[in-house]
């Protein structure tokens, strides 16, 4: 067996994909929260049989590598690689290097793991920084699960042991561990000095760069290693890998601003908890949080930074469908919070947590708000706040209170919201829900169903019901052959293959016989189309047609499919003989006007 489907063959989809979201069964196959849009339904299908991951909502997914590809942000080769890890397939080295040409971010990766083995050594035989740690009360077995360890005060230490650890200079610097001042200067700076440094690992536990606490006077109380090939700040959550397992278990996550508060909050006994590193929330972070979590409890700091963050999270969050909490602390930040009194801080964040809106209320109703400014002000960001809750329902609940508040009615409340929520959905139609477009529409026997764009072309769709209905591979002629390449394969395929004597529906139906036994040989690039083709056939109930509906269906299909490639063929003709004519060719205008006429005969065939 070649590597790609001795892999497939050891990891099936479901196993791959039930690490990134929560499954749950659905007939033969699963479903999901789709992973890749902002999905309020689960639309992700898991299908064991097929092999296949897909969401026809956004048309995103596919066999294990196309899912990883997607999930993990990696290209074929590297996908194949970390997978072929996973299952513990051997991948036949190429040429006859005598060493394996390693990978450059598993390179990367080596080498910020190198640096984490020298900075806890460093944090062993520095009295400075374990006196450091003493002081913030965090506890050894803390410094081990967190892997903290000290940057020496040095500008070269670092570097030079990368060096003779066998990395090169500029690994170290796409590492994000080494800065050169100017392309001109040969010398390379260590990015981190005299700091306590808190390893950031992805969702596997990778090491992938580094956040540093100074423990001297510089400026800068915190920076992080540079984004490089391994490191993006986008899609990284500092503590997930340490909170999954919680995560899952509590359905919630408690999002906290810095390396200590997390460090503080696993202290208490809360082991859900992240922070964002180095940079704002984005949506890929809300996404990340929503494959495992359905509410987020925010712990921010209490300055006005904080506020301003978790009003911004909320937006962020919300837009997800993604349950916002907040928890109130007494002091500056969970940390403080948890050295002045952890049972108190625990039980703010558990029991004590409350709807976002909520505590936005309570904080309004304590403000004054008799000048005219400040309760627009006040109204503008409640109408936001309202605005950005996915459902009607939330918003209703905070009508009756926030009209209160203003003095006003629920109705013109409202009037003022729809004007609000209106203008957003304009947006988004504008911006990602047009890019999902529509290419064809999909036949339908029962009227009154509604389902999302086909990703399919109607061709397509009736190569699909032929793969489905073996016996009505008589009717293949009505289709003009098409002329892409996964169209064209199947068609010459199904042209080829058995008529009548196998039944891929019984199979689907659930009785003995593979449905992959009856299907058409393709070549491998076009098998997981196919796959996903059955599947959106199957999702959508094809298979379960009687054969007399299932022909009425095909011809319909094959009727719409051929007038398209009729017309493509026309304009290309046309356009062909215009230039032709143009540059006097009479042979070739000859010719094409010929093809012309075929053309129009085929049409009136075609009706
Ligand atoms: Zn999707």
């Amino acid at each position: 067996m070649d590597p790609v489907s001795e892999i497939k063959a050891r990891l099936p989809i479901e196993q791959l994909v039930g690490q990134y979201v929560q499954m749950k069964p659905k007939g033969r196959n699963f479903v999901s929260l789709c992973p890749f849009h902002n999905d309020k339904h689960p639309s992700f299908l898991i299908s064991p049989d097929k092999g296949i991951a897909y969401c026809f909502a956004c048309n995103s997914g596919g066999d294990i590598f196309s899912f990883y590809q997607k999930v993990e942000n990696v290209d074929f080769p590297q996908a194949i690689r970390e997978l072929a890890e996973r299952t513990g397939v051997a991948l036949p080295k190429r040429g006859d290097a005598p060493i394996v040409d390693k990978d450059e971010k598993e390179q990367l990766r080596s080498c910020v793991e190198a640096a984490q083995k020298f900075f806890r050594k460093n944090l062993v035989s520095s009295e400075l920084a374990t006196k450091y740690l003493g002081k913030r009360g965090v506890p050894a077995a803390l410094i081990e699960t967190f892997g903290m360890g000290y940057a020496p005060d040095s500008f070269s230490d670092t570097y030079q042991y990368l060096l003779k650890e066998g990395f090169s200079r500029k690994e170290i610097i796409a590492a994000g561990l080494g800065i050169q001042k100017e392309l001109s200067e040969e010398r390379i700076y260590d990015r981190f000095r005299n700091r306590l440094m808190f390893p950031i690992s992805d969702m596997q536990g990778r090491i992938v760069a580094f956040g540093g606490r100074t423990l001297g006077e510089d400026d800068a109380k915190y920076i992080n290693s540079s984004e490089g090939p391994i490191y993006r700040k986008s899609g990284i959550l500092f503590g997930l890998h340490l909170a999954r397992e919680a995560i899952r278990e509590n359905k919630r996550v408690v999002m906290v601003e810095g390396y200590f508060d997390v460090v503080a909050c696993h202290k208490v006994g809360i082991t859900n908890v992240v922070a964002v590193s180095g940079t704002a929330l984005t949506e890929e972070h809300a996404r990340i949080l929503k494959r495992g979590a359905d509410a987020v409890v925010l712990c921010l700091d209490a300055d006005r930074a904080g506020q301003e963050a978790a009003e911004r999270a909320f937006h962020i969050l919300s837009k997800e469908g993604i349950l916002v909490l907040a928890a109130e602390i007494t002091a500056k930040d969970p940390d403080e919070a948890a050295q002045a009194d952890a049972e108190d801080l625990k039980k703010r964040i558990t029991d004590g947590a409350k709807p976002y809106l909520d505590l936005v209320l309570g904080q309004m109703r304590s403000q004054n708000l008799s000048r005219p400014e400040d309760r627009r002000n006040a109204l503008q960001r409640v109408l936001k706040l309202l605005s950005a809750l996915p459902t009607a329902v939330e918003r209703q609940q905070y009508m009756a209170p926030f009209a209160a508040l203003f003095g006003t009615t629920e109705t013109a409340l409202k009037e003022d919201l729809g004007r609000v929520v209106v203008t957003a959905s304009q947006n988004s139609i504008s911006g990602t829900a047009a890019s999902v477009g529509a290419r064809h529409a999909v036949p339908l026997p029962s009227s009154g169903k509604s389902f999302s764009p086909s990703p399919f072309s109607p061709a397509e769709i009736s190569l699909g019901l032929f793969v489905l209905y073996p016996r009505l591979r008589n009717l293949l002629p009505e289709l003009i052959a098409p002329e892409d390449p996964f169209g064209a394969a199947l068609y010459e395929a199904l042209k080829n293959s058995d008529q009548g004597t196998s039944d891929a529906v019984g199979a689907l139906r659930g009785s003995k016989s593979s449905p992959q036994a009856t299907m058409p040989l393709l070549a491998p690039e076009h098998q997981e189309r196919l796959s996903v083709l059955l599947l959106f056939c199957e999702q959508h109930g094809f298979h379960e047609w009687s054969e007399n509906l299932a022909a009425g269906e095909i011809r319909r299909n094959c009727q719409q499919a051929n007038r398209t490639t009729i017309l493509v063929k026309q304009r290309d003709v046309m356009a062909k003989l215009a230039v032709a004519r143009k540059e006097g060719k009479t042979v070739e205008e000859a010719q094409l006007s010929t093809q012309y006429q075929q053309i129009l005969k085929l049409s009136k065939m075609a009706g």
